[in-house]
């Protein structure tokens, strides 16, 4: 069943996603070659309970980190470790959120150091892709038509999309339908209704498409051993262009001081 949203629910999720947004800057602000992992993880924890929120990921399924933490060739669901990010690795950064009985959902993929340009255009990629599959996320489209869009971005510039994860509905579950694929094609799908609320999610890959979970039980990795990046942001379909309950801006503002 796809949920329509009245508007207090929209902005009980605007409140969830808002703040998963700026947990991904908090933690945006300590990703540096050295730090491990699990420090990321317990600097959001504390950010998320400080601002009356719980970690939407903490249990989930038995997830054991408030963060999934994805490493290079770790697509999702990365568990924090102890492992120390390096120069030029990149590390996506997964966050969720439950407050007010709705939850909020978003990802970022950071460069750690000095990225190799090719890694780097992964990213940037990986990124536009998810803002043209929220361009084609208007009202009475297909779920199809976001696919289709995120698909034909990433293989137009030689990369390839994952099959095996999908972006998803959101609400008062983390993971509702519909689900919406990161490949399809147009008219094909569920039809886009005002006031869903839908997460998309591109994992775009360097290489080849395939992937596999590893014996941690969690993380989903690339079969080659190739980079992957993953971009996440939660929108209400709205008559005309879908309405961002997630915003990069604060990410984008604390990785332009640490620049200068
Ligand atoms: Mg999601
Ligand atoms: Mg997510």
């Amino acid at each position: 069943m796809i949920n329509i949203r009245t508007e207090e629910e929209i902005e009980l999720l605007r409140q969830n996603n808002e703040l998963v947004s700026q947990t991904l800057a908090e933690v945006a602000k300590i990703i540096r070659p050295g730090i491990a992992t699990r420090v990321l993880d317990r600097r959001a924890e504390e950010f998320i309970r400080d601002h009356g929120a719980k970690p939407g990921f903490l249990g989930y399924n038995g997830f054991p980190a408030s963060l999934c933490v994805s490493v290079n060739d770790t697509v999702v669901h990365g568990i924090p470790s102890g492992y120390e990010l390096r120069d030029g690795d990149i590390v996506s950064v997964d966050c969720g959120t439950y407050m007010h009985g709705y939850y909020g959902d978003s990802a970022f993929t950071f460069g750690v150091g000095e990225v190799p340009p090719a890694v780097q255009r992964l990213l940037e990629v990986t990124r536009e892709s998810l803002e043209l599959g929220i361009e084609a996320a208007v009202e009475d489209a297909r779920v199809g038509h976001i696919g289709h869009a995120v698909q034909a971005y990433a293989e137009r510039n030689g990369y390839t999309v994952v099959r095996e994860l999908v972006g998803h509905g959101l609400g008062r579950n983390m993971h509702e339908d519909p689900e919406v694929p990161n490949y399809g094609l147009r008219g094909v799908g569920p039809k886009l209704r005002a006031g869903m609320v839908i997460c998309i999610e591109p994992m775009v890959n360097m290489g080849s498409k395939n992937v596999y979970q590893d014996s941690d039980g969690w993380a989903i990795r690339t079969r080659d051993g190739k980079p992957s990046a993953h971009f996440e942001k939660a929108v209400v379909i709205r008559s005309g262009k879908a309405q961002q309950l997630t915003t990069f801006a604060y990410i984008d503002e604390v990785l332009q001081r640490l620049n200068n």
